[in-house]
Protein backbone atom coordinates (compact mmCIF):
# COMPACT_ATOMS: atom_id res chain seq x y z
CA UNK A 1 0.00 0.00 0.00
CA UNK A 2 0.98 3.59 -0.53
CA UNK A 3 0.44 6.65 0.84
CA UNK A 4 -1.12 9.46 -0.96
CA UNK A 5 -1.80 13.07 0.83
CA UNK A 6 -4.78 13.72 -1.00
CA UNK A 7 -5.53 17.51 1.26
CA UNK A 8 -2.57 18.53 0.78
CA UNK A 9 -3.33 18.14 -3.08
CA UNK A 10 -6.52 19.38 -2.93
CA UNK A 11 -4.38 22.68 -0.76
CA UNK A 12 -2.07 23.02 -3.80
CA UNK A 13 -4.66 22.81 -6.17
CA UNK A 14 -6.69 25.27 -4.38
CA UNK A 15 -3.53 27.62 -4.52
CA UNK A 16 -3.61 27.38 -8.00
CA UNK A 17 -7.50 27.60 -8.32
CA UNK A 18 -8.00 24.52 -10.28
CA UNK A 19 -11.03 24.03 -11.58
CA UNK A 20 -9.83 20.86 -13.85
CA UNK A 21 -7.16 18.46 -13.67
CA UNK A 22 -5.70 15.25 -14.76
CA UNK A 23 -4.29 12.56 -12.90
CA UNK A 24 -1.45 10.68 -14.18
CA UNK A 25 -0.30 7.35 -12.91
CA UNK A 26 1.80 4.21 -12.89
CA UNK A 27 0.09 1.21 -13.45
CA UNK A 28 0.74 0.15 -10.20
CA UNK A 29 -1.55 2.79 -8.70
CA UNK A 30 -4.57 3.20 -10.87
CA UNK A 31 -6.25 2.61 -7.54
CA UNK A 32 -4.76 5.41 -6.02
CA UNK A 33 -5.45 7.49 -8.69
CA UNK A 34 -9.37 7.01 -8.80
CA UNK A 35 -9.64 7.20 -5.21
CA UNK A 36 -7.92 10.95 -5.08
CA UNK A 37 -10.07 11.90 -8.65
CA UNK A 38 -13.23 10.89 -6.53
CA UNK A 39 -11.72 12.75 -3.28
CA UNK A 40 -10.86 16.10 -5.56
CA UNK A 41 -14.15 15.65 -7.83
CA UNK A 42 -16.18 15.41 -4.15
CA UNK A 43 -14.40 18.74 -3.42
CA UNK A 44 -15.89 20.40 -6.85
CA UNK A 45 -12.49 19.79 -9.14
CA UNK A 46 -13.29 17.98 -13.10
CA UNK A 47 -10.82 15.09 -12.83
CA UNK A 48 -9.47 13.22 -15.99
CA UNK A 49 -7.78 10.06 -15.39
CA UNK A 50 -4.71 9.54 -17.62
CA UNK A 51 -4.71 6.00 -18.96
CA UNK A 52 -1.08 5.98 -20.84
CA UNK A 53 1.04 3.44 -18.93
CA UNK A 54 4.11 5.89 -17.35
CA UNK A 55 7.15 4.47 -15.98
CA UNK A 56 8.59 8.24 -14.62
CA UNK A 57 9.15 11.30 -13.36
CA UNK A 58 10.93 12.02 -16.78
CA UNK A 59 7.29 11.47 -18.82
CA UNK A 60 5.15 13.97 -17.34
CA UNK A 61 1.60 14.41 -18.88
CA UNK A 62 1.84 18.08 -19.30
CA UNK A 63 1.30 18.90 -22.94
CA UNK A 64 -1.90 16.40 -22.83
CA UNK A 65 -2.81 18.04 -19.73
CA UNK A 66 -2.81 21.68 -21.44
CA UNK A 67 -4.61 20.33 -24.63
CA UNK A 68 -7.29 18.94 -22.82
CA UNK A 69 -8.09 22.49 -20.62
CA UNK A 70 -7.29 21.45 -17.58
CA UNK A 71 -5.11 23.78 -14.96
CA UNK A 72 -2.70 21.73 -13.09
CA UNK A 73 -1.60 18.27 -14.02
CA UNK A 74 -0.97 15.83 -11.09
CA UNK A 75 1.91 13.58 -11.20
CA UNK A 76 1.41 10.47 -8.89
CA UNK A 77 4.09 7.79 -7.87
CA UNK A 78 7.49 9.85 -8.93
CA UNK A 79 9.50 12.57 -7.25
CA UNK A 80 9.87 15.88 -8.73
CA UNK A 81 12.21 16.23 -11.72
CA UNK A 82 13.58 19.23 -12.89
CA UNK A 83 11.89 19.74 -16.78
CA UNK A 84 9.86 22.63 -18.35
CA UNK A 85 6.54 21.89 -17.78
CA UNK A 86 3.30 23.53 -19.48
CA UNK A 87 1.25 22.98 -16.95
CA UNK A 88 1.50 23.80 -13.17
CA UNK A 89 2.42 20.02 -12.20
CA UNK A 90 1.89 18.79 -8.68
CA UNK A 91 4.53 16.00 -8.57
CA UNK A 92 2.94 13.49 -5.68
CA UNK A 93 5.49 10.33 -4.85
CA UNK A 94 4.03 7.36 -3.07
CA UNK A 95 5.66 6.42 0.06
CA UNK A 96 5.83 2.71 0.79
CA UNK A 97 4.09 1.69 4.29
CA UNK A 98 6.70 -0.42 5.27
CA UNK A 99 9.30 -0.21 7.89
CA UNK A 100 12.81 -0.41 6.77
CA UNK A 101 14.61 -0.46 9.95
CA UNK A 102 13.82 -4.30 10.79
CA UNK A 103 15.39 -5.49 7.46
CA UNK A 104 18.68 -3.57 8.58
CA UNK A 105 18.64 -5.07 12.09
CA UNK A 106 18.15 -8.73 10.66
CA UNK A 107 20.85 -7.98 8.15
CA UNK A 108 23.41 -5.88 10.26
CA UNK A 109 26.04 -8.22 10.48
CA UNK A 110 25.92 -8.67 6.72
CA UNK A 111 25.82 -4.49 6.50
CA UNK A 112 29.00 -4.67 8.95
CA UNK A 113 31.04 -6.43 5.54
CA UNK A 114 30.57 -3.78 3.25
CA UNK A 115 33.32 -1.46 6.09
CA UNK A 116 32.82 1.15 8.21
CA UNK A 117 32.34 4.35 6.14
CA UNK A 118 28.91 3.46 4.06
CA UNK A 119 27.25 5.54 1.11
CA UNK A 120 23.24 4.63 2.12
CA UNK A 121 20.64 5.09 -0.90
CA UNK A 122 17.24 4.61 -1.36
CA UNK A 123 14.40 4.82 -3.94
CA UNK A 124 11.79 7.67 -3.89
CA UNK A 125 9.50 5.02 -2.63
CA UNK A 126 11.38 4.88 0.72
CA UNK A 127 13.23 8.27 0.91
CA UNK A 128 10.88 9.63 4.18
CA UNK A 129 12.76 6.23 5.72
CA UNK A 130 15.98 7.74 4.87
CA UNK A 131 16.73 9.21 7.82
CA UNK A 132 15.65 6.67 10.19
CA UNK A 133 17.83 4.15 8.34
CA UNK A 134 20.50 6.61 8.93
CA UNK A 135 20.20 6.91 12.90
CA UNK A 136 19.90 2.96 13.13
CA UNK A 137 23.35 2.53 10.98
CA UNK A 138 25.34 5.23 13.12
CA UNK A 139 23.72 3.85 16.37
CA UNK A 140 25.51 0.46 15.72
CA UNK A 141 28.85 2.15 14.36
CA UNK A 142 28.82 3.21 11.25
CA UNK A 143 29.74 6.37 9.16
CA UNK A 144 26.91 7.28 7.48
CA UNK A 145 27.46 9.07 3.60
CA UNK A 146 24.24 10.55 2.18
CA UNK A 147 25.12 11.98 -1.11
CA UNK A 148 23.66 15.25 -2.61
CA UNK A 149 22.60 14.06 -6.11
CA UNK A 150 22.61 16.27 -8.75
CA UNK A 151 19.44 18.23 -10.01
CA UNK A 152 17.41 15.39 -11.89
CA UNK A 153 16.51 13.57 -8.19
CA UNK A 154 14.91 15.32 -5.61
CA UNK A 155 16.33 14.22 -2.13
CA UNK A 156 19.96 13.58 -0.96
CA UNK A 157 20.52 9.62 -1.47
CA UNK A 158 17.96 9.33 -4.03
CA UNK A 159 18.75 6.98 -7.21
CA UNK A 160 16.95 7.03 -9.92
CA UNK A 161 17.26 3.69 -12.40
CA UNK A 162 18.88 6.51 -15.11
CA UNK A 163 20.61 8.61 -12.50
CA UNK A 164 23.40 7.72 -9.38
CA UNK A 165 24.20 10.95 -9.00
CA UNK A 166 23.66 10.71 -4.84
CA UNK A 167 25.92 7.10 -4.75
CA UNK A 168 29.07 8.90 -5.81
CA UNK A 169 29.89 10.03 -2.42
CA UNK A 170 32.92 8.14 -1.01
CA UNK A 171 32.82 5.43 1.57
CA UNK A 172 33.85 1.92 1.38
CA UNK A 173 30.56 0.38 -0.15
CA UNK A 174 27.02 1.33 -0.71
CA UNK A 175 23.90 -0.01 0.85
CA UNK A 176 20.51 0.48 -1.12
CA UNK A 177 17.64 -0.39 0.61
CA UNK A 178 14.66 -1.09 -1.67
CA UNK A 179 13.22 -3.53 -3.69
CA UNK A 180 14.04 -5.49 -7.59
CA UNK A 181 17.02 -5.15 -9.04
CA UNK A 182 17.74 -2.46 -11.61
CA UNK A 183 18.30 0.05 -9.33
CA UNK A 184 20.79 -1.46 -6.85
CA UNK A 185 22.54 -3.36 -9.93
CA UNK A 186 22.99 0.34 -11.45
CA UNK A 187 24.37 1.99 -8.43
CA UNK A 188 27.02 -1.13 -8.39
CA UNK A 189 28.14 -0.68 -12.26
CA UNK A 190 28.25 3.16 -11.39
CA UNK A 191 29.92 3.59 -8.31
CA UNK A 192 32.47 0.57 -8.79
CA UNK A 193 31.76 -0.37 -4.58
CA UNK A 194 30.76 -3.05 -3.38
CA UNK A 195 26.91 -3.10 -3.20
CA UNK A 196 24.79 -4.24 -0.68
CA UNK A 197 21.22 -4.00 -1.88
CA UNK A 198 18.61 -4.79 1.28
CA UNK A 199 14.64 -5.24 0.96
CA UNK A 200 12.84 -3.99 3.36
CA UNK A 201 9.53 -5.98 1.93
CA UNK A 202 11.44 -10.03 2.23
CA UNK A 203 14.15 -8.67 4.45
CA UNK A 204 16.46 -9.73 2.27
CA UNK A 205 20.12 -8.98 1.42
CA UNK A 206 21.37 -9.54 -1.69
CA UNK A 207 25.14 -8.57 -2.89
CA UNK A 208 25.35 -7.00 -6.21
CA UNK A 209 28.82 -8.36 -7.97
CA UNK A 210 27.41 -11.29 -8.72
CA UNK A 211 24.29 -9.78 -10.25
CA UNK A 212 26.32 -7.06 -11.59
CA UNK A 213 29.27 -9.53 -13.71
CA UNK A 214 26.04 -11.10 -15.20
CA UNK A 215 24.36 -8.15 -16.53
CA UNK A 216 27.85 -6.95 -17.63
CA UNK A 217 28.27 -10.30 -19.80
CA UNK A 218 24.82 -10.27 -21.17
CA UNK A 219 25.87 -6.48 -22.35
CA UNK A 220 29.15 -7.43 -24.16
CA UNK A 221 27.21 -10.31 -25.72
CA UNK A 222 24.88 -7.65 -27.16
CA UNK A 223 28.00 -5.75 -28.42
CA UNK A 224 29.30 -8.39 -29.55
CA UNK A 225 26.14 -9.05 -31.25
CA UNK A 226 26.60 -5.54 -33.13
CA UNK A 227 29.98 -5.94 -34.21
CA UNK A 228 28.96 -6.76 -38.03
CA UNK A 229 25.95 -4.16 -38.40
CA UNK A 230 26.34 -1.81 -41.14
CA UNK A 231 23.32 -0.02 -40.05
CA UNK A 232 21.97 1.41 -37.30
CA UNK A 233 18.75 3.54 -35.63
CA UNK A 234 19.83 6.16 -33.17
CA UNK A 235 16.56 5.93 -30.86
CA UNK A 236 15.64 8.88 -29.02
CA UNK A 237 12.37 9.51 -27.08
CA UNK A 238 10.38 12.58 -27.09
CA UNK A 239 9.29 12.42 -23.10
CA UNK A 240 10.40 15.77 -21.82
CA UNK A 241 13.10 13.71 -19.37
CA UNK A 242 14.47 11.06 -21.96
CA UNK A 243 14.82 13.34 -24.81
CA UNK A 244 18.95 13.58 -24.95
CA UNK A 245 18.85 14.87 -28.79
CA UNK A 246 22.70 16.22 -28.94
CA UNK A 247 23.73 12.83 -27.28
CA UNK A 248 21.85 10.96 -29.96
CA UNK A 249 22.84 13.62 -32.73
CA UNK A 250 26.52 12.34 -31.57
CA UNK A 251 25.89 8.77 -31.44
CA UNK A 252 25.12 9.45 -34.88
CA UNK A 253 27.61 11.28 -36.08
CA UNK A 254 30.30 8.99 -34.51
CA UNK A 255 28.58 6.00 -36.53
CA UNK A 256 28.92 7.33 -39.58
CA UNK A 257 32.89 8.97 -38.97
CA UNK A 258 33.04 4.87 -38.38
CA UNK A 259 31.52 3.77 -41.71
CA UNK A 260 28.37 3.06 -40.48
CA UNK A 261 24.80 4.09 -41.82
CA UNK A 262 23.08 5.57 -39.46
CA UNK A 263 19.88 7.65 -39.15
CA UNK A 264 18.28 9.50 -36.09
CA UNK A 265 14.77 7.56 -34.74
CA UNK A 266 12.61 9.76 -32.84
CA UNK A 267 9.54 7.66 -31.09
CA UNK A 268 7.38 8.44 -27.86
CA UNK A 269 6.88 4.88 -26.43
CA UNK A 270 10.49 2.87 -27.60
CA UNK A 271 9.32 -0.72 -27.79
CA UNK A 272 10.98 -3.14 -30.82
CA UNK A 273 7.56 -3.90 -32.63
CA UNK A 274 7.31 -0.06 -33.80
CA UNK A 275 10.44 -0.75 -35.55
CA UNK A 276 10.12 -3.99 -37.52
CA UNK A 277 9.64 -2.49 -40.82
CA UNK A 278 13.17 -0.67 -40.86
CA UNK A 279 16.00 -2.37 -41.93
CA UNK A 280 18.33 -1.30 -39.52
CA UNK A 281 20.85 -4.50 -38.26
CA UNK A 282 21.22 -2.57 -35.04
CA UNK A 283 19.72 0.12 -32.54
CA UNK A 284 21.02 2.57 -29.94
CA UNK A 285 18.44 3.70 -27.61
CA UNK A 286 19.75 7.04 -26.37
CA UNK A 287 16.41 7.83 -24.05
CA UNK A 288 15.75 5.93 -20.96
CA UNK A 289 18.44 3.36 -20.01
CA UNK A 290 16.31 0.63 -18.63
CA UNK A 291 14.55 -0.22 -22.70
CA UNK A 292 18.21 -1.75 -24.03
CA UNK A 293 18.97 -3.14 -20.80
CA UNK A 294 16.00 -4.26 -18.99
CA UNK A 295 13.78 -5.11 -22.18
CA UNK A 296 16.28 -6.22 -25.05
CA UNK A 297 15.17 -9.93 -24.91
CA UNK A 298 12.02 -8.31 -26.41
CA UNK A 299 14.08 -6.46 -29.69
CA UNK A 300 14.99 -8.87 -32.80
CA UNK A 301 17.68 -7.03 -33.53
CA UNK A 302 20.93 -6.30 -31.07
CA UNK A 303 20.10 -3.11 -29.27
CA UNK A 304 22.65 -0.45 -27.09
CA UNK A 305 23.36 1.79 -24.83
CA UNK A 306 25.37 4.84 -26.00
CA UNK A 307 28.09 3.79 -23.60
CA UNK A 308 28.25 0.25 -25.55
CA UNK A 309 28.20 1.93 -28.92
CA UNK A 310 31.55 3.72 -28.13
CA UNK A 311 32.89 0.38 -27.25
CA UNK A 312 31.58 -1.14 -30.41
CA UNK A 313 33.09 1.40 -32.47
CA UNK A 314 36.54 1.02 -30.04
CA UNK A 315 36.45 4.34 -27.99
CA UNK A 316 36.04 3.28 -24.99
CA UNK A 317 37.39 0.19 -22.94
CA UNK A 318 35.94 -0.28 -19.37
CA UNK A 319 31.91 -1.29 -19.48
CA UNK A 320 29.90 1.93 -18.04
CA UNK A 321 26.23 2.19 -17.05
CA UNK A 322 24.36 4.25 -19.10
CA UNK A 323 23.24 7.49 -16.82
CA UNK A 324 21.20 10.62 -17.63
CA UNK A 325 22.99 13.55 -15.75
CA UNK A 326 21.31 16.66 -14.60
CA UNK A 327 23.61 19.91 -13.24
CA UNK A 328 25.19 19.77 -10.38
CA UNK A 329 23.56 21.14 -7.47
CA UNK A 330 25.05 24.69 -6.35
CA UNK A 331 26.39 24.97 -1.92
CA UNK A 332 22.80 27.32 -1.26
CA UNK A 333 20.52 26.05 -3.68
CA UNK A 334 17.93 24.48 -1.23
CA UNK A 335 18.13 20.07 -0.90
CA UNK A 336 14.89 18.25 -0.75
CA UNK A 337 11.63 18.88 -1.85
CA UNK A 338 8.13 18.44 0.46
CA UNK A 339 7.72 14.59 1.21
CA UNK A 340 4.00 15.21 0.45
CA UNK A 341 4.72 16.35 -3.01
CA UNK A 342 5.99 19.65 -5.58
CA UNK A 343 4.68 22.04 -7.00
CA UNK A 344 6.03 23.09 -10.02
CA UNK A 345 5.80 27.20 -10.70
CA UNK A 346 5.53 28.22 -13.88
S1 LIG B 1 14.54 7.75 -17.76
FE1 LIG B 1 13.96 5.65 -17.20
S2 LIG B 1 15.08 5.24 -15.33
FE2 LIG B 1 15.10 7.45 -15.62
S3 LIG B 1 13.33 8.22 -14.46
FE3 LIG B 1 12.65 7.83 -16.56
S4 LIG B 1 11.80 5.75 -16.54
FE4 LIG B 1 13.08 5.98 -14.69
Amino acid sequence: MHEIHAREVLKELRLIGAGRVLIQSPEGLRREAEALGGFLEENGIEVMLHGEVNYGACDPADREAKSLGCDALIHLGHSYMKLHLEVPTIFVPAFAEVEVVPALEKNLEEIKKLGKRIALVTTAQHIHQLEKARVFLENNGFEVLIGRGDSRVSWPGQVLGCNFSSARVGGEGVLFIGAGYFHPLGVAIATKKPTLAVNPYSGDATWMKGEAERLIRKRWAQIAKAMDAESFGVVTSTKKGQLRLSEARRIVRLLREHGKRAELLVMNHISYPALEGFSFDAYVVVACPRVPIDDYENWRKPVLTPREAEILLGLREDYEFDEILGVERTEDEPLGVALHGYRNSL
